[in-house]
């Protein structure tokens, strides 16, 4: 049984969900589909990742209710800015068709431009007020960024989105959440990016996660999405093939010992996979979000 947990505005969420961050269109209903099929109850999308409204379209024809499925999306660069932002929300709504979304984040912070940064929060705030979004979060906020958003905003984030798998676990991150009661949210949850972003060594290959894997009778990415639950984490782990969708929700028959979760712990290696979160800039990264 998936298990939910409550953010710090009262509003639960499943702590496992299922990722569509670089699954082209023409798969993300199928995928989706299949993930609700089954069991996931929370789906992560993004503006920037141009497959919305498929997500959308896959809940509706799923004979869920809309209320039993977990929408998250985030808010691309290029829309930062209060008004901006509250144009993105509309088109993220209508493009996954819906009329509140679950949690809406920031994407990035645009450390270059803090003040569009600050907007589109601001924005999220408001949108918060009005019952458009059920909660509100960020998503690669390093603690210095995110001390300088809660000092000009009201709302602290519910969910800080970052990269944590077992080479890189943001441990400072995690503490700097914890200590404002907000989640972490495992992005890459089983180290995908460390095999498709080129990296020498990836985390499904490594031997201590493939000898815990082997002890209880289960895969890597299995042994990586338990050592996130149960250390508190939320995780959204990305797959196209039906068998690993199924595979990577059916980690709630096995517990891993205090020992195995310390061995895990000790593969970090400090290396980030991800892009440095201040290196977003719109010089670089801005990009036409579509209307809906
Ligand atoms: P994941 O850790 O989820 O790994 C996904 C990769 O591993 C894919 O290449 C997938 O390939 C493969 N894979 C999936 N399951 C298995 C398995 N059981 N065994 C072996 N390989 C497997 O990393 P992602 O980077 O995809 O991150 C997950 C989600 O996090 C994204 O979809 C997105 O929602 C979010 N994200 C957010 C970011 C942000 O900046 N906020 C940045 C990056 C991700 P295949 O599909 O072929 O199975």
């Amino acid at each position: 049984m998936n298990e939910r947990i409550t953010l710090n505005n009262d509003i639960t969420m499943p702590a496992l969900g299922f990722g569509v961050f670089q699954t082209p269109p023409a798969e993300t209903a199928a995928s989706v589909a299949e993930a609700l099929r089954v069991g996931y109850r929370l789906i992560d999308t993004a503006a920037a990742y141009g497959n919305e409204r498929e997500v959308g379209e896959a809940i509706r024809a799923s004979d869920l209710d809309r209320s039993e499925v977990f929408i998250e999306t985030k808010l691309w660069i290029s829309d930062y800015g209060y008004e901006e932002a509250l144009h993105g929300f509309d088109k993220s709504a209508g493009k996954l068709g819906v009329d509140t979304i679950d949690l809406l984040l920031l994407h990035q912070p645009l450390t270059s431009d803090f003040d569009k940064t600050i907007g589109a929060y601001k924005a999220l705030e408001t949108l918060l007020a009005d019952g458009r979004v059920r909660s509100i979060g960020v998503s690669n906020f390093m603690p210095e960024v995110l001390e300088r958003l809660l000092a000009a905003t009201d709302v602290v984030p519910a969910v800080n989105q970052v990269e944590v798998h077992p080479f890189f676990s943001q441990s400072d991150v995690q503490k700097a959440d914890a200590g404002h009661g907000i989640l972490t949210q495992a992005w890459s949850p089983m180290g995908g990016i460390t095999s498709y972003g080129g990296s020498d060594r990836s985390t499904f290959d490594d031997p201590v996660i493939g000898e815990i894997a082997a002890q209880h009778g289960k895969t890597p990415a299995q042994v990586m999405l338990r050592w996130h639950l149960q250390q508190g984490r939320s995780a959204i782990p990305k797959s196209v093939r039906p068998e690993r969708i199924t595979a990577n929700f059916d980690v709630f028959d096995f517990e891993l010992t205090d020992e195995e979760l310390a061995r895990i712990d000790a593969l970090e290696t400090g290396v980030r996979s991800g892009p440095d979160p201040d290196s977003i800039t719109l010089a670089s990264f801005a990009r036409d979000i579509p209307e809906a």
